[in-house]
């Protein structure tokens, strides 16, 4: 065979096509259109080639020298079927080869060829006007979009990109709302503590925190709340306690334990408080002081509790003869003193009288008469407090002195 002829007969097709192949049984190539001086090559172990063989023609794509083509091989039969050799046509598949083929609008082609072929043509491609799919291993669909294909691809991208930006903003929001609703029971106790310690709320408005989030829906919250609910509750009964013990501490210190009344160290207390007072506002403070007539022999007579129970009824009938803003204590054994503020000393000496006569009429147990004297003073403002009293305790005396059961003033 003259492969000077069969190349040259090949190139007739070279215009339309990249080369055509002469290749006998063996797969030696005898003759390569258009490179005239390249031949005595063999293809045998070209997958192609092993087609050719098995199915008596190819279709389809493949690599030629290095590069992805359309191939299509056919045997040269003589005496219409004794196979002589065979011919191929290749065509190298460029991008521009591709973009040609558009025009023809949407088509589906499948081809065979090998690993790689689809990155390669989307790399390349211009325009990236097609798509390919790798169906198998070295099978390809490829897909050629017409202009109207591709926008509605992009449509159809664009609105899959819209749809999954509102479906993930709304998750956010709601998760932020479920969330926001979830925690604020928790914001809220924590306020409620906050509040506490910083002494904007007391125990019960506490309380009234802890007990609202007992009643929430959420079990953990609730069970929080209610764990807090109740240690409020024992707190409060311990500072209940102790307010109280505290209460009943301050009576104690400050309380004559015979006959209730103030005892020395609170009438001390209540002197200097009315004094200033006076000073400050002018207001006249007067003071009365009571001592009990012969009282030891009350004792000596009916006995030390006999003498308790006199003392105690005394300081009652005391009381009864004062306003409630006056105080009342016991200063010594037998002796009492009345703080009288806003009171005059012409005033002072009518309570006093009618403390004196009250008693003076007043029957004790076993029918017994007990009388008192009584010295009264005016604050002088200014002068000590122990002048003031001395001078009360002078009047008394006075009283003592001229006979008893009656109301000196000094
Ligand atoms: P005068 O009229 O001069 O005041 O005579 P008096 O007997 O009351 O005075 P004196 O100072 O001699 O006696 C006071 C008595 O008061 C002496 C004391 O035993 C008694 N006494 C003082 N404190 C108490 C007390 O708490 N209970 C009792 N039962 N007696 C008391
Ligand atoms: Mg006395
Ligand atoms: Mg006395």
């Amino acid at each position: 065979m003259n492969n000077e002829f069969l190349s040259d007969w090949g190139k007739a097709f070279c215009k339309t096509v990249s080369s055509v192949f002469f290749i006998d049984t063996d797969g030696i190539v005898i003759a390569r259109a258009p490179d005239e001086y390249r031949f005595g090559d063999s293809v045998s172990s070209e997958p192609f080639f092993d087609e050719v063989l098995k199915k008596g023609s190819y279709s389809g794509i493949t690599t030629v020298d290095g590069r992805d083509s359309f191939l299509s091989c056919s045997p040269i039969r003589k005496y219409d079927d004794l196979v002589v050799g065979f011919v191929a046509v290749s065509q190298t598949i460029t991008p521009f080869l591709l973009e040609s083929l558009l025009p023809v609008g949407h088509m589906t082609l499948t081809f065979q060829g090998r690993r790689g072929f689809s990155e390669r043509l989307r790399a390349n491609s211009p325009s990236g006007r097609y798509r390919s799919i790798i169906v198998d291993d070295g099978l390809f669909d490829l897909y050629f979009l017409s202009d109207e294909s591709e926008r509605e691809l992009i449509k159809l991208q664009r609105n899959i990109i819209i749809t999954f930006a509102i479906v993930t903003i709304s998750t956010m929001i709601f998760l932020i709302f479920f969330l926001r609703r979830r925690f604020e029971p928790y914001s809220k106790l924590v306020q409620g503590l906050v509040d506490y310690s910083d002494k904007r709320i007391d125990l019960d408005g506490l309380l009234d925190v802890t007990s609202g989030a007992a009643s929430n829906g959420v079990e953990e919250i609730r069970h929080i709340a209610e764990a807090l609910t109740d240690m409020i509750k024992v707190l409060k009964n311990r500072v209940d306690d102790i307010q109280s013990y505290s209460g009943q501490l301050e009576y104690l210190a400050n309380c004559d334990s015979l006959t209730g009344l103030w005892n020395r160290r609170k009438m001390d207390q209540v002197l200097m408080t009315e004094t200033e007072n006076s000073r400050v506002n002018g207001t006249p403070l007067s003071v009365i002081m009571l001592d009990v007539d012969y009282f030891k022999e009350v004792n000596d007579t009916y006995g030390h509790e006999m003498g308790d129970a006199v003392l105690n009824s005394i300081s009652i009938l005391m009381k009864s003869c004062l306003r409630k803003c006056d105080s009342a204590g016991r200063w010594g054994g037998e002796e009492f003193l009345a703080v009288l503020p806003g009171v005059d000393s012409q005033r002072a000496w009518e309570y006093a009288d009618k403390m004196r006569s009250t008693m003076e009429n007043h029957t004790f147990r076993d029918g017994m008469k007990i009388t008192s004297s009584f010295g009264v003073t005016l604050y002088r403002p200014g002068e000590p407090i122990n002048e003031f009293v001395a001078r009360a305790d002078d009047a008394l005396y006075d009283a003592k002195r001229k006979g008893r059961d009656r109301v000196e003033a000094r």
